[in-house]
């Protein structure tokens, strides 16, 4: 691109690394460092005082090499077209890592919908897929939930576009309820696979997840059933906080009491299980593993010297800069990047689409059977590419992932 921001710049000195190792092509390294398609819709709502509001929403196709574009949407005010890119460029690295096939896509709405009725929410999520509806499709682009979406969205978008077809299409759309074609185990999968990366790489260090101790920033979808689980599988959780605060417990967090407490509260500041923590304050902490779960750019150059942590695990898109980056690789913290950490979820995505399209649908104990192998598969293809070219976790998943859609691209050859 010609122009682009901050975060699709973070994205492009990442790639830019690995294909210099990998010794990229230069044709293929212009080609996988453009969107294929941006796409900028106004969408005007009749706001609950009757007043009409024009709300800016955006989907990217990243790339589609390797089959439709895939990638969720998120409603958040901070939302940007230079954001989405980045996201959507992430998706196809993403994919590739997780070796499933699909392309990379991303969407975003600029909104608060923290003061949005449910009617509005509806509303917005309509109009906006009624404005993309020709880009979108089983076959094209799938979206599903990011950052403040959930089941019911991508069940308004599922009704939404069927009604446009004319018939119920199910796989259009990814994390829907079960009862409309939705996977058993799609809502946990992100937090699953979190659980089992961070399982690996303590492993390759030597380390048992019983007896770790571990911080987590975020307790939305991914923080808390990452906190959920990692704490079955015997981690000692002492430290969580989300966007209000957080609670800080030496002898370890009731992550069960906490999902209680956030249902009825919506958020986890002031539980009463453990002492205030801010979230400034939770990179800072003496912990075995710290586990980023919430937006991009939370880990700088500011904080970066004060983690003690020596496992990093990117559940969250984007969590640290590249410039903190460099500083946790030199001080030998292991980072765990999000294309491979949080690839769960797509991947679970992917099993819902297989069964929306097959009307066959599988039991829990076979989605999370399926997501076992895939992410072991996918760290270790990561770790050995590490070990081969002697780099970071996040320069190897790039490597992967670049090699793989780079082979497809060129195998494909030049239309026209
Ligand atoms: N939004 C999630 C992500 O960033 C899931 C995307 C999907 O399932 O398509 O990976």
């Amino acid at each position: 691109m010609a122009e682009h921001g901050a975060i699709f710049g973070a994205m492009l000195q990442e790639f830019d690394e690995a294909a210099r190792l990998l010794k990229l092509e230069p044709g293929i390294w212009k080609i996988l460092t453009h969107p294929k398609r941006q796409i900028v819709v106004s969408c005007p709502i009749q706001m609950d005082n009757g007043e009409i509001e024009v709300f800016t929403g955006y989907r990217v196709q990243y790339n589609i090499t390797l089959g439709p574009a895939k990638g969720g949407i998120r409603y958040h005010p901070d939302v940007s077209l230079d954001e989405v890119t980045a996201l959507a460029a992430w998706m196809t690295w993403k994919c590739a890592v997780a070796h499933i096939p699909f392309g990379g896509g991303k969407g975003g709405i600029i909104c608060d919908p923290t003061r949005m009725s449910k009617r509005e929410l509806e509303a917005l999520t309509r109009r906006y897929i009624a404005e993309i509806i020709d880009a979108i499709g089983p076959e094209k682009d799938v979206p599903a939930p990011d950052v403040n979406t959930n089941e019911q969205v991508m069940a308004w978008i599922m009704d939404t576009y069927s009604m446009h077809v004319g018939h119920t299409e199910t796989a259009v759309v990814t994390g829907k309820p079960i009862e409309l074609g939705g996977s058993l185990g799609r809502r946990e999968a992100t937090g699953r696979g979190v659980m089992i990366v961070t399982r690996e790489a303590a492993k390759h260090l030597g380390k048992e997840l019983a007896g770790s101790t571990i911080a987590i920033q975020g307790f939305g979808n991914v923080g808390s059933v990452s906190a959920d689980l990692l704490a079955k599988a015997g981690a000692t959780i002492v430290a969580i906080t989300d966007y209000k605060g957080g609670v800080y417990s030496k002898a370890g967090l009731d992550v069960q009491k906490m999902l209680e407490y956030v249902a009825k509260n919506k958020t986890i500041d002031k539980f009463p299980g453990g002492e205030a923590l801010s979230n400034e304050d939770l990179f800072g902490l003496d912990v075995d593993i710290l586990i980023p779960a919430a937006l991009e750019n939370q880990i700088t150059v500011a904080n970066a010297k004060d983690i003690r942590a020596k496992i990093i695990v990117e559940a969250a898109n984007g969590p640290v800069t590249p410039e903190a980056n460099n500083i946790l690789h030199d001080r030998g913290v292991f980072v765990v990047p999000d294309i491979l950490a949080n690839s769960g979820g797509v991947t679970v995505s992917y099993f819902e689409w297989v069964q929306d399209r097959y009307g066959y649908f599988w039991e829990e104990v076979d989605v999370n059977d399926r997501l076992e192998k895939k992410m072991h598969e996918a760290f270790h293809d990561v770790l050995q590419t590490s070990i081969k070219y002697k780099c970071d976790m996040r320069t190897a998943a790039y490597i992967v992932a670049i090699a793989r859609v780079g082979t497809v691209t060129k195998m494909r050859g030049m239309y026209a």
